[in-house]
């Protein structure tokens, strides 16, 4: 059976993941989007155990004991962390399976799973990413400053990942990441590994 496979996806707040990710999951019934914990206050729209499980920072330090993450980060100082059981159902399933998740998170499940595939998704332009962030009323204008810098600082790390993605047009943006899933599946060590 095939294992699946595990996706690595960042860029910085505002390029546009979310919106992609609703796209990938809406094409592809084998893709699955791992859901976070995060102690950040959910916004207006957000579900609780849809989009994140929004839990105390009690309860996140605690999963962290209890060995439940397979990473976790400190962003915009909240807490996001990646639920390590569910990753592994999904992906024992055969699934394509989404961490969307920031780049120092990222960079710990390289180590820990080396044969993850890293996709970074660009802005078309800072100036595109700043008026994205205004239009999400949700932020107010010190998160979007904070935001901005955090984005400089996660720009200069998509060196570090297999692909970048320009997110100049969303169906484009879509389409590659699609090419990139079916090239990777076609790769010689997960073809043998597979079998
Ligand atoms: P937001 O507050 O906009 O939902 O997310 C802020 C940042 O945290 C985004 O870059 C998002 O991808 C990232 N993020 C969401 N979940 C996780 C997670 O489980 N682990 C890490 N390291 N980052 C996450």
């Amino acid at each position: 059976m095939n294992k699946g496979l595990l996706i690595v996806f960042s860029g910085p707040s505002g390029c546009g993941k979310g919106t992609c990710m609703e796209a990938l999951l809406a094409a592809d019934p084998e893709i699955a989007l791992s859901v976070s914990a995060t102690t950040r206050a959910p916004r207006p729209a957000e579900i609780d155990g849809v989009h994140y499980h929004f839990v105390t920072r009690e309860q996140f330090l605690e999963g962290i004991e209890t060995g439940d993450m397979l990473e976790y980060a400190e962003y915009n100082n909240c807490f996001y962390g990646t639920p390590a059981s569910a990753v592994e159902r999904q992906l024992a399933e055969g699934k394509v399976v989404f961490l969307e998740i920031e780049v120092q998170g990222a960079l710990k499940v390289r180590q820990k799973c080396p044969e993850a595939v890293m996709i970074f998704l660009m802005p078309p332009s800072k100036e595109e990413l700043r008026r994205r962030l205004e239009k999400r009323s949700t932020n107010t204008p010190e998160d979007i400053q904070r935001r901005l810098k955090i984005a400089e600082d996660e720009m200069s790390v998509a060196p570090e990942y297999d692909y970048i993605v320009y997110n100049n047009a969303l169906e484009d943006a879509v389409d590659d990441i699609r090419a990139i899933i079916r090239a990777e599946r076609c790769r010689t060590e997960r073809q043998l590994s597979d079998r």
